[in-house]
């Protein structure tokens, strides 16, 4: 399985789960099954106890999970059917991890945040990634994660060291990255500034960004000056810079996405080719 995780930076709430949903969807049209999976980093076991008016509306599974709306996204572009389980939060993790801890099962260690939170939440992602969710019955090419909140949270610190872990547990060429940024347009300038401090700070955590996605909150599209700005000062090569404004129907972001190459740059990224020759040989 490849994955592709899509994080996010400067705010919440710029369209990680529409991004990350366009990816995938991009990606299943080339012919790869895809999976998705949503990190929510709070304490709450899952979204059916949180007030819809803070955190939008709950949205209920097949098999009765109340999980974010995202995952909702998720099986419409994508059109799968997922389990609570594709839903991971901080307290599942905890839970599981807890659990654990009274059965015995760490005898004698000291269970900690780095290695047995950091661990459960890599288990917890590899062992999603590999269960069917189409009519194929088949285990997904591509697993999609999104990681709720912001690079930089506390909250959100125990999944960006998971992920910096899994890069070498799955390996450099079946792990990519996604990062979603804001770029604000301060009176028809385009401002890097927020961009650059995310991209240092997800650097400083040790992921390094393959894509940067800059969201710009209005009917403009991103100037090649900026792209060509941001391309120097993140240190990404100026066609893994994509703009993402806003468009009318968030169904022509994959559009969006698509005509910026990033379908291509994926396919060499993570040998998407090479993939679906072992499928059809298998
Ligand atoms: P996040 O996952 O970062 O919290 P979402 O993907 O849920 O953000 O998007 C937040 C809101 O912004 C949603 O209501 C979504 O429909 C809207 N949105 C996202 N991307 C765009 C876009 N390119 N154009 C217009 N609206 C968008």
């Amino acid at each position: 399985t490849k994955f592709i995780l899509v994080s996010g930076g400067v705010v919440s709430g710029i369209g990680k789960g529409v991004i990350a949903s366009s990816t995938g969807l991009l990606l299943k049209t080339t012919g790869l099954k895809v999976t998705a999976i949503k990190i929510d980093p709070y304490m709450n076991i899952d979204a059916g106890t949180m007030r819809p008016t803070e955190h939008g509306e709950v949205y209920v599974l097949n098999d009765g999970g109340e999980v974010d709306l995202d995952l909702g996204n998720y099986e419409r572009y994508l059109n799968v059917t997922l389990s609570r389980d594709n839903n991971i939060t901080t307290g599942k993790i905890y839970r599981e991890v807890i659990e654990k801890e009274r059965k015995g099962e760490y005898l004698g260690k000291t269970v900690q945040i780095v290695p047995h939170i950091t661990t459960a939440i890599q288990d917890w992602i590899e062992r999603v990634s590999k269960i069917p969710v189409d009519e194929s019955g088949e285990e997904p090419d591509v697993c999609i994660i999104e990681l709720g909140g912001t690079v930089g949270d506390i909250e959100s610190a125990p999944f960006v060291e998971a992920m910096r872990q899994f890069q070498f547990r799955v390996g450099a060429s079946n792990f990519a990255l996604v990062h979603v940024s804001l770029v604000p347009d301060m009176h028809g300038e385009q401002k890097t500034k927020p961009t650059q401090t995310t991209i240092h700070c997800l650097r400083g955590l040790g992921l390094m960004p393959d894509l940067i996605a800059c969201r710009l909150l209005g009917p403009t599209p991103l100037h090649p000056n900026t792209k060509d700005k941001i391309s120097m000062f993140c240190h990404v090569p100026p066609a893994q810079v994509v703009g993402v404004h806003d468009v009318s129907s968030v169904y022509h972001v994959p559009l969006l996405l698509r005509a910026q190459g990033i379908v291509e740059f994926m396919e060499k990224r993570l040998g998407l080719a090479e993939l679906r020759q072992t499928t059809k040989i298998c």
